[in-house]
């Protein structure tokens, strides 16, 4: 299973551990991470035209014009790297993007997304993981006041610099980003259900749990519907 050739998407809500699991899948399949966000970011920070072009959606937390993802997605699929698998991460995002993907992939090597993995974690524990999130203002080191918290409750163990917690992770923000999230996930969950490579996977629980249940479910892939 380790050799074949795997395209996988993750999909999952904000604080569904979605970056943790993309770490360790493409850690155990060799395979890169794809995120479009990284890549807008960095575009931004290099203020390249890409970058110029996607700042004044990002900054407003709208989503980037299909057209320009999906050109910065064609770009990175088309270099070696990719040619034995990959893991997207944060695209697609809407169903446009995942039949412009379709087409992308049909035209490079005629082969399509192997899988596609839905993190599923309910509201109350999402609420709960992200809003006890903070983050020293000094170093950028990240704490949970249940999961992972430091030792002093409102200073950093690193650099003892002050803890806070970001504007988007007070409570009725991380709602109204849960709900957002929702609305364009259904339409998404429901395209890749009706091309039978939707895996709906469990998010609660250990961090190797989930990594087990992904796992499981990339390799029952076949038998899968
Ligand atoms: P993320 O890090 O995935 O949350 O992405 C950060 C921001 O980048 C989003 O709020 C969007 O503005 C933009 N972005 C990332 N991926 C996409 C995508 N697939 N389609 C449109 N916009 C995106």
């Amino acid at each position: 299973m380790e050799e074949a050739i795997l395209k996988l998407i993750l999909l999952g809500p904000p604080g569904s551990g979605k970056g943790t699991q993309a770490k360790l899948l493409t850690e155990k399949y060799g395979i890169p991470q794809i995120s479009t966000g990284d890549i807008l970011r960095e575009a931004v920070k290099q203020r390249t035209e890409l970058g110029l072009k996607a700042k004044k959606f990002m900054n407003q937390g709208e989503l980037v014009p299909d057209d320009v993802v999906v050109g910065i997605i064609r770009e990175r699929l088309e270099k070696e790297d990719c040619q034995r698998g990959f893991l997207l991460d944060g695209f697609p995002r809407t169903t446009e993007q995942a039949r412009a993907l379709d087409e992308i992939l049909n035209k490079l090597e005629d082969s399509q997304i192997t899988g596609t993995i839905n993190l599923e974690v309910d509201e109350e524990e999402l609420l709960k993981r992200l809003s006890g999130r903070r983050i020293c203002r000094e170093c950028g080191e990240g704490y949970h006041v249940i999961f992972d918290p430091p030792t002093n409750s409102d200073n950093c163990n690193e650099c003892g610099g002050e803890l806070y917690q970001r504007e988007d992770d007070q409570e009725d923000t991380i709602k109204a980003r849960l709900a957002v999230y929702a609305e364009q996930n259904a339409p998404l969950v429901k395209y890749y259900q009706e091309k039978k490579i939707l895996h709906r996977v469990d998010g609660k629980g250990s961090i190797q749990q989930i990594f087990e249940r992904i796992i499981a479910a990339i390799k029952g892939s076949s038998k899968d519907d």
